[in-house]
């Protein structure tokens, strides 16, 4: 099975346990169950982004976008957050509302399909399991679908005490614990989106240490209005202003190659722009860039 397929499985396997999870949420009055399909929700959904940034990724970039789909993944995730940050909201409060006026839940149905869940959280991470060396997408998914195995395996034990003990508020209280868990995950994704979005500094890159090393290059004076940011998962992109020593064309021609070759094989930077110098440009003419302090 190639990563496509294997996402699609996992796609398919994930909607069909939230539903399922809603169904018996419903059923069984449960919250706790109810927040579970939530959340499972939330990573069918992550999925379903996952393979379509798959997909964009093989088109391409177009006659419109010039740059391809890289960022399709981060408008989804954005959706998905607040989509998912409204659920959570539902959720607290539905939750405060059965402190006070308790529903009897259905331990045994609760357990049953929570157990259910979990079985497919398993399966999902199989399914992840051996894409994940190759992609980041993949390994963000599985490294969830780990973490969400915990909140069904909460469901399943709170359903066993329910069905014994008929303690009608460990059904909220439940349901406050997997909110906690959506919360978490929707906060790391907002940051990689917000990160992404803000033009920042790709995590694994230091500014100053490229400025170094482009400056390192024979022929290169200096470089200013140095700009690096991410477009997509592992795809970067660079400009600068570069300031070489008076020299004819071929010559620079060499630098470039110099320069494009660290960049690429040393940083991943696939997409690069240089602007070549042999004056430093005139403040007024960097007004909207920003030099970075030496
Ligand atoms: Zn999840
Ligand atoms: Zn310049």
């Amino acid at each position: 099975m190639n990563a496509r397929t294997r996402l699609l499985a996992a796609l398919g396997f994930t909607a069909l346990a939230a539903i399922i999870e809603a169904w018996g949420g419903w059923r069984a009055h449960s919250l706790a169950l109810l927040s579970d399909a939530a959340h499972v929700c939330m990573d069918a959904f992550a999925l379903a982004v996952a393979l379509l940034v798959a997909v964009g990724a093989q088109r391409g970039a177009t006659a419109r976008q010039t740059f391809g789909y890289g960022r399709l993944e981060i408008l989804g995730a954005l959706a998905n957050g607040v989509i998912l940050l409204s659920a959570t909201v539902f959720i607290i409060i539905e939750a405060v509302h059965r402190f006070g006026a308790p529903v009897q839940p259905g331990g045994p149905l609760m357990a049953t399909i929570a157990a259910m869940g979990l079985s497919v959280n398993v399966l999902v991470a199989v399914l992840l399991r051996t894409e994940q060396k190759h992609n980041l997408n993949v390994a963000a998914a599985l490294y969830h679908v780990m973490g969400d195995a915990l909140g069904a395996l909460a469901v399943i034990v709170g359903g066993v005490v329910i069905a014994y003990t008929g303690s009608a508020w460990i059904d909220p209280a439940l349901s406050l614990f997997v909110a906690g868990i959506i919360i978490l995950g929707i906060t790391r994704v907002l940051r990689d989106c917000a990160h992404i979005l803000l033009e920042s500094v790709p995590q694994s890159m230091n500014v100053a240490e490229i400025d170094a090393q482009m400056s390192a290059i024979d022929g290169v004076v200096e470089v200013h209005d140095l700009h690096v940011w991410t477009i997509g998962t592992r795809s970067y992109a660079l400009a600068a202003h570069v300031l070489l020593n008076d020299r004819r064309l071929s010559e620079a021609t060499a630098i470039s190659d110099a320069l494009e070759k660290l960049l690429r094989e040393r940083y991943g930077i696939g997409h690069v722009t240089l602007q070549f110098e042999c004056e430093t440009c005139e403040p007024d003419q960097r007004i909207i860039c920003t030099q970075l302090a030496r």
